[in-house]
Order: C-alpha cells, then structure tokens, then sequence
C-alpha cells in the first residue's frame, strides 16, 4: 500500500477516514506537510504582496487566528472522517 496522499513512500497506518498514510502524524508526510504550509502561509492574498511598514495589531492578532487554526488542524487531522484535502480545504 502506497501514501494515499501522494507522497508516494509506502503507508504504515491507517486514518479513520479509511485513507493510508505513510506516518500516523500527519505533518510527518510531505505532501500532507505541504499542505499545512500552504494555509500557514495563508489564503488571503491581500496578506502577501503588500508591504507595509511595522505590524498592525490587527494583523498580528489574524497572524495568531491563523497559527491556532494551524494547530487545530494538525491535532483533528487523524480524527476527521472526511478527506484529509476537503479537510484542510475547509480550514
Ligand atoms: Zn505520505
């Protein structure tokens, strides 16, 4: 059984949603890693691009939202039954 999220090294464990993965941690895998970056860096493009001078508190209080919704999803990944993608698409 291979990665089921494509990283393509072979599957150790099996979530509840039913999908193999190649860690029972899901940050351990690459892609699975890769994903979790992707909403680290953060959807909102208005965040990226534009540069401003020191950090509003404003935005440093998103930049905190952003890394506690991190967290929740690492912690929820290996419980949720939906696909781990439409999971972290939802985040
Ligand atoms: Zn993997």
């Amino acid at each position: 059984m291979i990665c089921q999220y494509g990283c393509g090294k072979e599957a150790t464990h099996q979530f509840k949603n039913g999908k193999w993965c190649c860690s029972k941690i899901p940050s351990m895998c690459s892609v699975l890693k890769k994903n979790l970056s992707k909403i680290k860096k953060g959807k909102p493009s208005h965040w990226a691009g534009i540069k401003r001078g020191p950090q509003t508190e404003n935005h440093k209080k998103k930049i905190k939202e952003a890394k506690a919704l991190i967290e929740f999803c690492q912690t929820s990944l290996a419980k949720v039954d939906n696909d781990v993608n439409d999971f972290l698409h939802n985040c």
